[in-house]
């Protein structure tokens, strides 16, 4: 209430005059109110996508860096708390999606999700030429795994850059795919999950909040 009196709450810029202002709780009102001109943090619900860059690890506990050290450092204590979606290798970059949504989480990342994932391969070796028909017939095993892979889709956009969408996320996956079939990669980058493409004004490290429309249009 003070807050309000004093002018330092605003929203779209606007003071608010009084803390009985209604106003609907939707996604973005965080980014739309401010204090002292700074913008509060997004509520509960929250997705983000961030283009991971080389170097950093996903996960909370390891020597750092972490995915986590890119963002505000306060958002750790958030309830429910933020998780990453899945994981990429330090070594692998692009698109790493978090929320805090239970359902969502796990809409992208169980086992039996249909969310597919994106990835550009580079090879150390051009590639062998029934690779795709391989990967396609969904008969490939993994070096020390009994279960086939699930069909990826591949596509060679020259002998040493593939592009392969995958419907499962297992263990370092799309690098022991290639190594079953004789190769190596030597950069990974993924770049789309489900229809959400790496949003192009991300650069690497970088991320924002996405709106409910992109999450319910493309996840
Ligand atoms: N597959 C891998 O091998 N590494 C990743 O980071 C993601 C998928």
């Amino acid at each position: 209430m003070v807050l309000c009196r004093s002018g330092r709450v605003l929203l779209d810029g606007a003071r608010v005059a009084s803390a009985d202002l209604k106003v609907a709780l939707e996604p973005g009102l965080a980014a739309r109110l401010t204090v002292d001109g700074a913008a509060l943090d997004p509520l509960p619900g929250l997705v983000l996508a961030m283009n991971k860059p080389l170097g950093v690890t996903c996960s909370h506990g390891d020597a750092g860096p972490l995915v986590y050290d890119l963002l505000p450092e306060r958002w750790r204590r958030r309830d429910p708390p933020l998780s990453s979606a899945g994981r990429l290798d330090k070594d692998t970059s692009g698109l790493l999606l978090f929320t805090d949504d239970g359902a969502l989480l796990h809409r992208i990342i169980s086992p039996r999700s249909e969310t597919t994932k994106r990835y550009r391969a580079t090879l150390a070796e051009p590639l062998r030429p029934d690779a795709a028909a391989v990967l396609a017939t969904g008969t490939l095993v993994l070096r020390g795994e009994d279960r086939p892979l699930l069909p990826a889709h591949l596509v060679l956009e020259t002998p040493t850059l593939a592009v392969v969408t995958v419907a499962e996320g297992r263990y370092h996956q799309v690098r022991r795919m290639f190594a079953a079939l004789g190769n190596r990669v030597v950069d990974l980058h993924r770049d789309r999950i489900g229809a959400l493409d790496l949003p192009g004004d991300l650069g690497a490290g970088q991320w924002r909040p996405l709106s409910g429309a992109e999450v319910a249009a493309a996840l």
